[in-house]
């Protein structure tokens, strides 16, 4: 290729969203060189409704969240087109925050830690064997510890072989000035199989967004979808932009020798709801935590994995029109109960 052998780094971490910032905070803290490298010049914007679930918030209090960043509502469901009923007033508290300010928040935090975050720095290849990397086509990198924290798109994941399928794929506008009042979440078989429509407020803006397994409904028609609704609901989309961007789900592990993958490079968000930014976050801190203690449980990541295994299995099971008419009327009617729409709330949510 041609590159100069430049510097050589103990811990590089590909991508600053949640998961690799937060490694980066969690090695930095414990006095370790870290390099993160980001291929955006700005650190934070992606194509995401910025909901935090409160296993999420709490995490991110530990660090320091400040409670005026962001907006809370209760979360609230609509089933079979009905109106949205309110989950469990504790439980469905979700924080949406957009995300570059949850980005240059999380920055700030790693780098008053001791990380080194630089922008601009797409990384283009990466060497296993020789334990490098090249940024930018041309300057290259050697590592101790790669983690690899770049996304749906990872070329980390992509570099150790790993199936990429992207099975969900979602799409949003972010309309200014609409106030959609709680978030909500409306599922529509008919028309999104297993997957659901959303508006969640944020201050001064909404984001309108649905997605789905493009096994049963394709990127196109969720696009199609999601403006046709919105035109419905009186919504004007002139100058808005729809952005789409998929979800790998596909978890084939973390460890890979040198190399450690976190967040959605490692397929952890859930394939039934989409969240991601718990796990990304979880797993950035426990990776890097057993990179610090070889050996150390990561005990967070395997409460997630087992909640995310009964996504998993609900998602697939939803792939039956039936089955997922059947579970949304028991959905219904547990949520009628205090008891049962906690159930539901946790399942969901918790
Ligand atoms: C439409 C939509 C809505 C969503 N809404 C929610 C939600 O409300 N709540 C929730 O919990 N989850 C949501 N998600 C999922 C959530 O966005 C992800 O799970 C989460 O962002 C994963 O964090 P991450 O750090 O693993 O990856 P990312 O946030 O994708 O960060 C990866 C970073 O790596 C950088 N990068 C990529 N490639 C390279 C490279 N080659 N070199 C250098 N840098 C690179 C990227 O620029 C980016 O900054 C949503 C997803 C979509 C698509």
């Amino acid at each position: 290729m041609g590159g100069t052998r430049l510097e050589s780094v103990p811990f590089v971490v590909v991508g600053a969203g949640p998961a690799g910032l937060q490694a980066a905070t969690t090695l930095a803290q414990a006095g370790r060189e870290v390099l993160v490298l980001e291929r955006n010049a700005e650190i934070g914007p992606k194509v995401c409704a910025g909901g935090l679930s409160r296993k999420c918030v709490r995490f991110l209090e530990r660090f320091g969240l400040p409670a005026t960043l962001g907006r809370e509502t209760v979360a609230s469901l609509s089933v079979f087109g009905g109106p949205a009923f309110a989950l469990d007033a504790e439980g469905a508290r979700v924080r949406t925050i957009p995300r570059p300010a949850l980005g240059q928040w999380q920055a700030q935090v790693a780098q008053a830690a001791g990380a080194v975050l630089r922008t601009r720095a797409r990384v283009t290849a990466v060497d296993l064997p020789g334990r490098s990397l090249t940024i930018n086509g041309r300057e290259q990198i050697s590592y101790e510890h790669l983690l690899g924290a770049d996304g749906s798109l990872s070329v980390v994941r992509v570099a150790l072989g790993l199936p990429c399928p992207r099975r969900l794929f979602a799409v949003e506008y972010n309309l200014a000035g609409v106030d959609a009042g709680a978030l909500s979440v409306h599922s529509d078989p008919a028309a999104l199989g297993n997957g659901y429509f959303w508006a969640f407020p944020h201050a001064g803006y909404t984001c309108f967004g649905c997605g789905g397994d493009r096994a049963l409904i394709p990127p196109a028609a969720i696009r199609a979808y999601l403006a046709r609704r919105l035109r419905k609901a009186g919504l004007r989309l002139e100058g808005a932009r729809p952005e789409g961007f998929p979800i790998e789900v596909a978890y084939r592990g973390l460890d890979f020798g040198a190399v450690h993958l976190i967040g959605d490079a490692a397929g952890l968000a859930s394939p039934l709801t989409g969240e991601g930014i718990y796990a990304a976050l979880v797993s950035g801190e426990e990776v890097a935590q057993s990179l610090l203690e070889p050996g150390r449980r990561r005990e967070a990541l395997a409460a997630w994995l087992r909640r995310r295994w009964h996504h998993a299995r609900i998602a697939r099971l939803w792939r039956s029109r039936s089955a997922h008419l059947l579970s949304l009327a028991l959905i219904r009617g547990l949520c009628r109960w205090r008891w049962g729409n906690r159930a539901c709330t946790t399942l969901f949510l918790n």
